[in-house]
């Protein structure tokens, strides 16, 4: 049964056959931000999935449409809540994390709400709080190649259970953005989810396996279970483009832009690299294009890169994460993060 809020549109338990054949069908019958209310085995307890929040980031929205077509009842009720979904329908499809003009919805679950992407993180955050789940789960691609991880603010055995259930790789933040996490974290055990590259069908398996997991496992933490196998990784600094500065991805440096990575630089993605390891290419105003800044607002720049002979190079040991190819997430969002090493 489908009805409309101001804000959200709601569908109690859809069956199969009402939600279209295609994931762009389901999309399209949907029409806007909508939370879905699936009834479980023990409706006396509640889980939530949050997708699409960037509508380029296809993998959970799929895994979730998969889900519903096979129609096996979950364990205990999930709440479902699915973004932008306007982003996501654009041609060619599954193209914009954002439309042009509009806010980026996980950056606007903090106050002010007063954006029209706000008032729908508000009112999520509202249902969420009343609904008390046991857990919540955000999926996400990224834009470039990568291996999938969980990222959290917290690091608990909570978190880590999570992460189990998808990956073992766990990326603990203290960058405070406006993400739904930073706004969940003290009332229900969140992570948000990297299945992996946008375009790598491989995320969309991992994100249907761990997504199934999560809806079908009775106890999500057993008391004593511990994670030995997962990895935990700390602190990421987000290294941003300064306002006006340009980038360009190529095999030789691009003379028009500030600064170059390679075409195939997300292939950095989750690897040790070491000083002296070549990352791009600047131009003039070298380390001065870049803001690097840790969650204490410092900028790091100096201490994690170096110029010689106008390449980038690494100046310590670490990990890049979330790197792009692609010059319009750079600009718009961010470079990519970089971990400092703690896993020697
Ligand atoms: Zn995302």
């Amino acid at each position: 049964m489908k009805h409309r809020t101001d804000i959200l549109r709601i569908w109690d338990n859809p069956q199969a056959e009402e939600i279209g054949d295609s994931v762009e069908e389901f999309l399209t019958l949907l029409g806007g931000p909508t939370w879905i209310n699936i009834p479980g085995k023990d409706p006396s307890r509640s889980r939530a999935i949050v997708t699409l929040l960037h509508g380029n980031e296809p993998s959970g929205i799929r895994a979730m449409h998969r889900w519903l077509q096979i129609g096996t009842k979950p364990q205990v009720n999930m709440a479902c809540f699915i973004g932008a979904i306007d982003a996501a329908l654009a041609p060619p499809g599954f193209a914009y994390r954002t439309l042009p003009g509009r806010k980026d919805l996980n950056r606007c679950f903090r106050e002010p709400f007063d954006s029209a992407e706000g008032q729908v993180a508000k009112d999520v955050l509202q249902r969420l709080t009343n609904l008390k789940p046991e857990a919540l789960i955000d999926l996400h691609n990224t834009s470039g190649r990568s291996p999938c991880y969980t990222i959290s603010t917290q690091n608990s055995d909570k978190q880590q259970s999570l992460t189990a259930l998808f990956s073992n790789q766990l990326v603990i933040t203290d960058l405070r953005l406006g993400s739904l996490m930073e706004a969940t974290e003290f009332e229900i055990p969140t992570i948000a989810v990297e299945c992996g590259g946008n375009h790598d069908p491989q995320s969309d398996r991992i994100a249907l396996e761990g997504l199934t997991r999560f809806m079908q496992t009775d106890t999500l933490f057993p008391s004593g279970q511990v994670h030995p196998d997962v990895l935990i990784f700390e602190h990421p600094i987000r290294v941003e483009l300064r306002e006006g500065a340009t980038v360009a991805y190529a095999s030789i440096p691009d003379e028009e832009a500030d600064c170059t990575f390679r075409f195939d630089a997300d292939k950095l993605n989750f690897d040790m690299l070491h000083p002296g390891d070549p990352v791009g290419w600047v131009g003039p105003r070298k380390l001065g294009l870049f803001l690097a800044r840790d969650a204490q607002g410092n900028n790091r720049i100096e201490e994690l890169f170096t110029v010689v002979n106008g390449e980038l190079h690494l100046a310590q040991t670490g990990r890049i994460l979330m790197m792009t190819t692609d010059p319009i997430m750079a600009s718009s969002d961010c470079l990519f993060y970089f971990l400092p090493c703690a896993d020697r």
